[in-house]
């Protein structure tokens, strides 16, 4: 589809935004613009996670940032992609810093977090590699993030690039050559 129409996709899907009882709304590409009404901040860069767990959904993250980390807003991500193991293969959990456009201690950059959107995929790829429809998810999402902010290749970001000897997010399993080679340019 389209970027334009995954926008209007989005508006139509805000009119259907239905909360699950954590507070976190699984969605497809084509709807995970909704914003709740906040407009959107000026984000200038994408950075790639992944959980570093086999399982997991945005809601147990959200309760390991809020309470164990103790982050105030909770989930750091802005965007969860889940794998079948806790969520849905290749679905995206929209975070409630997404819906507010508020930035996320998501890189240990306070700088970069102020401008980047995070994206988290479930999953130890120190492990193991990302299913199919989790790499289909994530380059629709991030070619659609692009095209709304103009966003280029160059500053699609892994997180072991902002901070490198600290983390190896998104693990060395993570195909890195796949992903850019399907962003746009
Ligand atoms: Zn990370």
């Amino acid at each position: 589809m389209r970027p334009v129409l995954l926008v209007a996709a989005a508006i139509a899907a805000a009119l259907f935004y239905c909360l699950q009882t954590a507070g976190y709304s699984p969605m497809n590409s084509s709807t995970a613009f909704a914003s709740a009404g906040h407009p959107f901040r000026e984000w200038k860069y994408i950075v790639i996670h992944h959980s570093a767990t086999r399982s997991g959904n945005a809601a147990r993250f959200h309760r390991f940032h809020r309470y164990s980390k103790k982050w105030r807003d909770g989930l750091a991500y802005h965007f969860v992609i889940g794998n079948g193991l806790g969520s849905k293969d290749g679905s995206i959990e929209v975070g409630k810093r997404w819906r507010r456009q508020i930035p996320g201690p998501h890189t240990g950059d306070a700088a970069m977090n102020e401008i980047s959107i995070g994206i988290c995929l479930v999953g130890d790829f120190q492990r193991e590699q990302p299913t199919n429809s989790q790499m289909k998810t994530i380059v629709e999402l991030t070619r659609s993030l692009q095209e709304e902010f103009n966003i280029s290749i160059e500053n699609v970001l892994l997180h072991r690039e902002i901070h490198s000897g600290h983390t190896k997010c998104p693990g060395n399993r993570f195909p890195e050559l796949e992903f850019y080679s399907r962003l746009k340019p």
